[in-house]
């Protein structure tokens, strides 16, 4: 079996380590010899077919703003339909915001989303008031006729506050701002398309989370009976016991 993975702006919307998360989806499913190929979507490449997986990492407002047409011009069609076909996505941040509606910066200066997760982002006038630091969230997902979930730790540092219209939550916060530091929620689903405010990077602490993306990639592609195999996440878990350790 073989994955594709649409990583867009690799190098301009990765911050606080957001690559991690590619890494880690290659190195898990390379673990169970699947061969996981990188597309790598700058500004100026345009994505014209369906991959099986997406990743949009997080970046200053500067970097939202560079990207903002290209992202609706040369990758937004195809990411609408990659969502509606069930293509899991993974946003984070900065790729959140734009996934949503928008993001209307302190300046109040706006940047045009997408407009897949009814999710709607501003950043207060006041500068200093950031969400920053660890965050600890409990998810649970739709996993064909069941459910499947968990903790996740991650990393937070964002002026933007997102309110949710329509769609679900990632999660739920136990520790950390999460989407606005009022309403408890964290991030955003809608179909398998998932927004996060979670850097760290996310997935190499939250195995159950990075397996979830790929079995619903596998599943996709290759039918509903397909199964990964268990994989010893003893680091990994104690890394992520580490993380919930520091965040409270
Ligand atoms: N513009 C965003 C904010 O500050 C993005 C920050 C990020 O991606 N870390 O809310």
């Amino acid at each position: 079996m073989n994955l594709v993975l649409a990583w867009l702006y690799p190098d301009s919307m990765s911050i606080y380590g957001d690559r991690g998360n590619v890494i880690a989806l290659t190195r898990r499913a390379e673990w169970r010899g699947i061969a996981l190929e990188v597309w790598r979507l700058p500004k100026g490449a345009r994505l014209d077919q369906l991959p099986d997986l997406v990743m949009f990492g997080g970046g200053q407002d500067r970097e939202q703003r560079l990207i903002e047409r290209d992202f609706l011009e040369l990758k937004g069609e195809t990411l609408v339909r990659a969502v509606e076909e069930d293509v899991p996505v993974l946003a984070v941040c900065g790729g959140f915001q734009q996934l949503g509606h928008g993001y209307r910066d302190a300046d109040g200066s706006s940047i045009q989303g997408l407009g897949i997760l009814d999710a709607s982002t501003v950043a207060p006038s006041d500068k200093a008031r950031r969400c920053i630091g660890n965050i600890v969230v409990e998810a649970h997902l739709p996993d064909g006729d069941a459910t499947s979930g968990g903790v996740l730790v991650g990393f937070e540092n964002h002026g933007g506050r997102t309110r949710l219209g329509k769609c679900e939550p990632l999660g739920r916060v136990l520790k950390g701002f999460g989407n606005n530091g009022e309403d408890g929620q964290e991030g955003a689903r809608y179909r398998y398309c998932f927004g996060t405010y979670m850097h760290g990077s996310l997935l190499p602490k939250n195995p159950w989370f990075t397996d979830y993306l790929l079995l619903q990639a596998l599943r996709r592609k290759y039918g509903p009976e397909i199964t990964l195999e268990p994989l010893d996440d003893a680091l990994e878990l104690r890394a992520q016991s580490a993380a919930i350790a520091r965040a409270r």
